[in-house]
């Protein structure tokens, strides 16, 4: 029969329609709101939804997978006033990036010249970078990480600073807890195998 492919597809829509209603109906019944709540979005994304799926971006926004990753920022333990800043400057994130978007300017000890393991300066093309993660990949210390920040269009160009780049840990445990979890366990891993090996040698001396 003619048109029996358009047919299928307008009830689609239709039953689409209709359990919008019929979800909306049963939230409410519940006592619950299906729109603007972190769990009404959760519901609308996940394989149970039956109506309406999309969201009402920018007031509703999807909830990120852990893994997703946008732009790169950089990691500092301690708190705002006193930043412990993981970056030493080593330049393995900018030798591996591909589009070449990350300069760094070490930082160098004011009396003797030498060089000092922290950046002076920082810089991060975001119009260039091409969000691939290698850099985060790569660092040994866990200094540079993926962003779920993604909302950054603007008139100017988006090259960051070190200001601009740096988050605190805390921020990075919140978008990344599994990942977050499984570098400190192995960081505290380590501190302890460097203590007891530092306590047989006191030991055998
Ligand atoms: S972010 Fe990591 S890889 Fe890049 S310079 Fe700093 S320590 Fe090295
Ligand atoms: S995510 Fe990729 S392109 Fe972007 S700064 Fe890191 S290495 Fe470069």
């Amino acid at each position: 029969m003619y048109g029996k492919g358009i047919l299928k597809g307008l009830s689609v829509t239709w039953k689409r329609f209709w359990d919008t209603y019929l979800d909306d109906i049963s939230w409410w019944v519940r006592g619950k709101k299906r729109y603007y709540t972190t769990e009404g979005v959760a519901h609308r994304s996940s394989k149970d939804a039956r109506g309406i799926f999309t969201v009402q971006y920018p007031e509703e926004q999807l909830i990120q997978p852990e893994e997703f990753r946008f732009v790169p920022f950089l990691v500092f333990d301690g708190n705002e006033e006193n930043k412990e800043v993981r970056c030493t400057s080593c330049g393995i994130c900018a030798k591996v990036c591909p589009p070449q978007c990350i300069w760094i300017v070490r930082t160098n000890d004011p009396n003797t010249g030498k060089p000092v393991p922290q950046p002076a300066e920082f810089y991060v093309d975001m119009d260039i970078c091409m969000n691939c993660g290698f850099c985060a990949e790569y660092c040994p210390f866990d200094a540079i990480k993926m962003d779920h920040e993604f909302a950054i269009a603007s008139y100017d160009r988006n090259v960051y600073n070190l200001e601009k780049l740096l988050k605190p840990a805390s921020y990075y445990a919140e978008i990344r807890p599994l990942n977050y979890n499984k570098e400190e366990e192995a960081r505290k891993a380590k501190e302890a195998a460097k203590a007891a090996k530092a306590a047989a040698a006191t030991q055998a001396a």
